[in-house]
């Protein structure tokens, strides 16, 4: 039996890579629904290649376009945030993997779960907004969310056959990106051209600024207390800048596993989209003749603030990550047009946390509330500086 996937984001960095693996295994898994936001020459050559039974484009004035081009080629098409929301409830669904950028994962997910399908999970942002209600919810309707992301898809992978062994402390890895060693003057005047080449991941924009300033290992760890239901004090930081050890587990007694393998995010989604199977592939092997040594070292929080205000906001728990993601989504977007320096990205986000009302115990609706005002109040320091 194929399984069926749909690709929420599938002209992104893993929407691509997870449509290249789908290609090299067609006995393995089929296309039913594909969505993007904005790139409709890419989508329109992936629905013509993969002949979903459904294609979304998020933003609407695309429509028409998209309508024109895939021209009588047998696919249901719609358009808007409203119709991925409810395109994942599809009868025909067996997995959705969730691969779109930030907050607008969140909605999509819920539904998805509701609907009782298979999660593979690849937007941690839906786990940092609203965690709590997303394990709930996956919990009541008996579904599983499978992590893409490599760090977390290396721990899920140590935690195979464990059975009720509880987790002692869990070691998130983390390539130290760019800027690793740069003290804080240096990142002052970094500019998004440098913190845009990650020495060794290829990832969309949001994510390789999030690797630059470290808030993406911050995500990560709050990613990682849900996913595996975790305290924030058993969780740890490692910067290993080669990339090979992905993450690493340790038990009550003392016994310690880590995954291994190249850095290609290709290995994870496989592995969310084919679990408990392995399949066969033809990726480059891992050797240590390669890598004849491979280093660690502490995360530096003085410079890269990020990584802190992250713990923070997982301590504080409540609507406080929410607050965090939220700022630190509109800090980025500014990056990256120009208009604030790397380390005020750090600023934004304090500032935020600082200001916006703590909620100790949010529901969905706090949150939505929460996201929405975040993303004005930072807005608006953007623009007065
Ligand atoms: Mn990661």
């Amino acid at each position: 039996m194929k399984k069926r996937v749909a690709i929420l984001g599938s002209t992104g960095s893993i929407g691509k890579q997870a449509l290249d693996v789908v290609r090299k295994n067609p006995d393995h898994f089929e296309i039913e629904v594909l969505t993007a936001y904005n790139n409709i020459d890419l989508l329109s050559k992936q629905a013509k290649e993969f002949q979903p039974n459904t294609v979304v484009i998020a933003n609407e004035s695309k429509y028409d376009e998209l309508v024109t081009v895939l021209g009588d080629l047998p696919v249901k098409i719609y358009a808007g945030n409203n119709a991925i929301a409810q395109v994942v409830e599809m009868e025909t669904i067996d997995i959705v993997l969730t691969a779109m950028v930030g907050y607008s994962g969140l909605l999509p997910t819920i539904n998805a779960i509701k609907a009782g399908k298979t999660i593979a999970l690849a937007n941690k942002e839906t786990l940092v907004v609203a965690g709590e209600i997303i394990q709930k919810l996956a919990f009541h309707h008996k579904v599983s969310i499978y992590p893409v992301d490599s760090e977390h898809s290396a721990i899920f992978q140590c935690l195979v056959g464990e059975g009720q062994n509880a987790i002692e402390k869990i070691i998130l890895t983390a390539s130290g990106g760019p800027f690793r060693g740069k003290d804080i003057e240096f990142l002052k005047s970094a500019t998004k051209e440098n913190a845009l080449k990650h020495p060794n991941w290829d990832m969309g924009a949001k994510i390789t600024i999030d690797s630059a300033t470290m808030m993406n290992k911050g995500l990560e760890a709050i990613e990682a207390r849900w996913l595996f239901g975790l305290n924030p004090n058993q969780i740890e930081v490692v910067v290993h800048p080669q990339s090979i050890i992905h993450s690493a587990v340790q038990f009550a007694d003392g016994s310690m596993k880590a995954q291994m393998g190249l850095p290609d995010m290709k290995l994870p989604i496989l592995y969310a989209l084919s679990f408990p199977d392995r399949i066969k592939t033809d990726f480059p092997r891992f050797s240590f003749w390669d890598y004849p040594e491979l280093t660690f070292e502490k995360p530096d929080l003085k410079s890269f603030r990020n990584l802190a205000l992250a713990f923070e906001a997982m301590d504080k728990c409540g609507n406080m990550p929410c607050i965090l993601n939220a700022a630190n989504e509109i800090a980025i977007e500014a990056f990256l047009k120009d208009k604030i320096g790397f380390c005020e990205m750090t600023d934004i986000i304090e500032q935020s946390m600082q200001k916006i009302t703590y909620i100790e115990h949010p529901a969905l609706d706090d949150l939505i509330n929460t996201d929405k005002e975040t993303r004005e109040f930072s807005k608006s320091i953007i623009n007065k500086s």
